[in-house]
């Protein structure tokens, strides 16, 4: 994969135009806010594969009527982003095996998209970071070294 020099504030609006269609079929409205335009180094085809699973499960979380709210931040040489909707949120029993390859709570769902995000944000020395919403939904936080 070819390195480069990734705007994450451009690569999110692109995949939320991407996205949008689906999204709006289901009355789904995806914000983003952009409060930093921080710029990281890696694949932009892997950032986006990874950002665009963690858009495909919230939308799959909320089935319809709902909100995803992306957040965009840098801090101390981290870029943050994270993804908060207004799903089903995660049970206890599923809470400690998300990120296990396989591990899914959909009829034909692969369970692999949450594995294959972690092992390429660990690549580029990140972390991926899940917890419940206070009010409803869950929220996937990526951090990301600048
Ligand atoms: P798949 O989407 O094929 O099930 P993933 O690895 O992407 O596989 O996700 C694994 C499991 O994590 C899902 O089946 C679901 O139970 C849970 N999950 C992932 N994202 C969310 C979310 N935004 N809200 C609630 N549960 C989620
Ligand atoms: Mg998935």
């Amino acid at each position: 994969d070819s390195w480069s020099i990734i705007h994450l504030d451009g690569l999110l609006e692109r995949l939320v135009l991407l996205m949008d269609p689906d999204a709006l079929k289901s009355n789904i409205q995806i914000r983003l806010h952009l409060n930093h335009a921080p710029v990281v180094r890696g694949s932009e085809d892997k950032l986006q594969q990874v950002f665009m699973n963690l858009l495909r499960n919230a939308i799959e979380a909320i089935s319809e009527n709902g909100r995803i709210d992306i957040i965009l931040k840098e801090t101390d040489g981290l870029a943050i982003i994270h993804f908060q909707d207004t799903g089903s949120g995660i049970d206890e029993t599923s809470q400690d095996h998300l990120f296990t390859p396989f591990f899914t709570t959909k009829g034909e769902g692969t369970g692999l998209g949450l594995s294959i995000c972690q092992s390429i944000i660990k690549a580029y020395d990140g972390e991926i970071k899940v917890r419940n919403l206070p009010e409803k939904g869950a929220e996937f936080t990526v951090i990301l070294p600048i």
